[in-house]
């Protein structure tokens, strides 16, 4: 009787433990939290992109609407916007936005509009565009995308650009690099847009006046006006 007992107890412990074993599985499960935390990680970029995106969202059609610019009917004499150096400072695959203001961003609120045109003046539907620039103190971010972001025309063909006047680095006046096309990678037009009247556009070498826009400074948010013109 005193064996039976000990095997049964023993075989009562045994089953008590059975359980506990199990149940450290399904919380080891949580185990590939390892995984779960590589998936976080992962996330993260993406995230961040996807808050810039949100910010974004709005088209060029919808921020002229709000903002109340029009744009006149397009001109241009069939003579395509200028090529000008790409530079060293630009980084590929920058959020789509149309705003790259930022908190703590410096420089003058500015916004560029205009047309993406065929050399014939007709207007370009979903172009793309991809614009770069200095801060209102000369810097580029050459980390991250400050200052950075493509877009595309809306149905008529406009781009709208919300940013910050660009300032002065050693060698260059003010300008912003822009690459164009009817789809990225295929015929893009990598070039630069200036301003009238920066002091520094005469003794710039790489400085074009047929890449000038013109410039209301009326208001206190300026409007620079361009139209591209592509093949
Ligand atoms: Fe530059």
């Amino acid at each position: 009787m005193k064996i039976y007992r000990y095997v049964l107890a023993l075989g009562i412990l045994l089953a008590a433990c059975a359980p506990a074993v199990e149940q450290v599985n399904p919380t080891a499960a949580p185990t590939p939290s390892l995984p779960a935390a590589t998936q976080t990680r992962t996330i993260q970029p993406t995230g961040a992109p996807a808050a810039t995106e949100t910010q974004a969202s709005p088209t060029a059609e919808d921020l002229f609407t709000a903002s109340g610019l029009t744009l006149d009917p397009p001109t241009c004499t069939g003579t395509l916007t200028p090529s000008q150096a790409q530079g060293p400072f630009y980084t590929p695959n920058t959020p789509q936005r149309n705003s790259l203001l930022e908190p703590g961003i410096p420089g003058q609120h500015m916004i560029v509009i205009g047309y993406v045109l065929d050399s014939n003046c007709k207007p370009i539907p979903n172009a793309w565009l991809d614009f770069w620039q200095t801060d209102g103190e000369g810097n580029y971010d050459n980390q991250g995308f400050k200052l950075r972001g493509q877009q595309t025309t809306d149905s008529q063909g406009r781009y709208y650009l919300e940013t910050v006047y660009p300032g002065e680095y050693p060698g260059r006046t003010p300008h912003i690099h822009v690459k164009v096309a009817r789809i990225p990678s295929e015929n893009v037009l990598t070039t630069q847009i200036y301003f009238p009247d920066a002091v520094r556009n005469q003794v710039d070498g790489i400085f074009n006046p047929q890449n000038l826009v013109t410039l209301d400074t009326r208001n206190a948010v300026m409007v620079a006006y361009y139209n591209f013109v592509i093949p």
